[in-house]
């Protein structure tokens, strides 16, 4: 048994233990048993630094959650758009590929509780209809495997689902959707990274919410994946309590960078049942960003954004920077709330790109004039 294998036996799953560990009440605990499992494993719960924390947030199970009763199970409606068991279907050219129902650690906030826990929540027996969808839809270019983990396969289940989907002439990349390298590190093994190897083009989206999930061993797992040849990409939650200090989503940020892992999504959390107590306003992640943009690296500054409900797929949200727009110009603040004009310009025909003059002519009409270039104007201008 590999050493990720064996934390994961290790792990802290029972009502007996939430009890004892983390002192729930009995009957709360075998409560959110049943709502949803918990998986803390022996890396994860060592990076808790006190009650409440940031980490123990994450991973404990917390009476709150039976409070909300209101959200949905399916919030994202991936049931509804999955013509076939395992996959959904939400965008014209890629696809997800649900390939396993377990994770290294059960997230509480996870939107896809539904299909994660026990084993018999995502079938491994209905692949071959998830592989034949794939090969008959020719417009899919893009595979997402995710689940639950896939890195919790092992690598020669993984290898086999690698290999035959790489088997097939039009699936151009594939991205594997996994939190191991900050839940359980240990998981990214030399074997695995030459597995993956041999079926690039192969993209990592990762899962890091703070920055105390980096450590030594999350480092580490990162820049193998990457020294194996894959981007590694992030996409965080933003959740009360846990990082909507734009402090502490800076350091999160820079960090990763320096891990060589883009900062790529920062979510708002979706309305999944029993998660109220995470949910943050709209503003607090506009504050998040509008922090950053300016003050820091560009490549450090994610897309920010809500996964629409009901499955209307990633909707991207920004700080107002727009002051004004109209056919000639749009009036912009900078980080600063320093306001530029920048030129609108009409194109009258396929190689000129021609600009409303101010001087009209005769008739009242505008002269056009070629733009060599435009220039950024600070003036006051509304
Ligand atoms: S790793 Fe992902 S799928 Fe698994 S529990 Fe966490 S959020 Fe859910």
């Amino acid at each position: 048994m590999e050493l990720w294998q064996q934390m994961i036996r290790d792990s802290i799953h029972s009502v007996d233990q939430l009890v004892e560990k983390f002192g729930i009440d009995r009957n709360a605990a075998k409560k959110l048993d049943k709502l949803f499992q918990a998986r803390i494993n022996p890396y994860y719960l060592s990076l808790i630094r006190y009650q409440g924390d940031p980490i123990w947030k994450q991973c404990v199970p917390d009476v709150k959650e039976l409070d909300d009763m209101e959200g949905s199970f399916d919030p994202l409606n991936e049931d509804e758009m999955s013509p076939v068991p395992n996959i959904t279907h939400r965008y014209p050219d890629r696809c997800l590929f649900l390939i396993s129902s377990q994770c290294g650690m059960y997230c509480r906030f996870c939107t896809r509780k539904r299909k994660v826990g026990d084993s018999g929540k995502i079938s491994m027996n209905k692949l071959e209809s998830a592989f034949n969808y794939i090969e008959k839809h020719t417009e899919i270019r893009d595979v997402i495997l995710s689940g639950g983990d896939p890195l919790m396969l092992t690598d020669v289940m993984l290898e086999k689902i690698l290999k035959r989907l790489r088997g097939i002439p039009h699936v151009e990349i594939i991205r594997l959707g996994t939190k191991m390298p900050c839940v359980l590190p240990h998981r990214i093994t030399p074997n695995l990274c030459s597995v993956i190897k041999k079926y690039h083009p192969i993209y990592i989206n990762t899962h890091f919410n703070h920055p105390w999930e980096i450590t030594q061993e999350s480092s580490k797992a990162c820049q193998m994946l990457v020294d194996a040849g894959c981007p590694v990409n992030n996409q965080a939650v933003l959740m009360r309590d846990i990082n909507t200090d734009p402090e502490v989503m800076k350091e999160l940020f820079l960090k990763l960078l320096k891990i060589r892992v883009r900062p790529y999504y920062l979510f708002m959390t979706d309305e999944t049942r029993s998660t109220m107590h995470f949910r943050t306003s709209i503003a607090e992640g506009i504050e998040v960003i509008e922090k950053l943009r300016g003050h820091t690296s560009g490549l450090a500054i994610p897309h920010f954004a809500i996964d629409a409900p009901g499955g209307g797929g990633k909707i991207p949200l920004l700080p107002d920077y727009v002051l004004h727009k109209d056919e000639d110009k749009i009036v912009l603040r900078n980080y600063k709330n320093e306001v530029y004009v920048y030129k609108e310009v009409k194109r009258v025909n396929e190689n000129d790109i021609l600009e409303e003059n101010d001087d009209s002519n005769d008739n009242g009409f505008a002269d056009p004039m070629i733009i060599k270039e435009n220039k950024g104007i600070t003036e006051e201008v509304i």
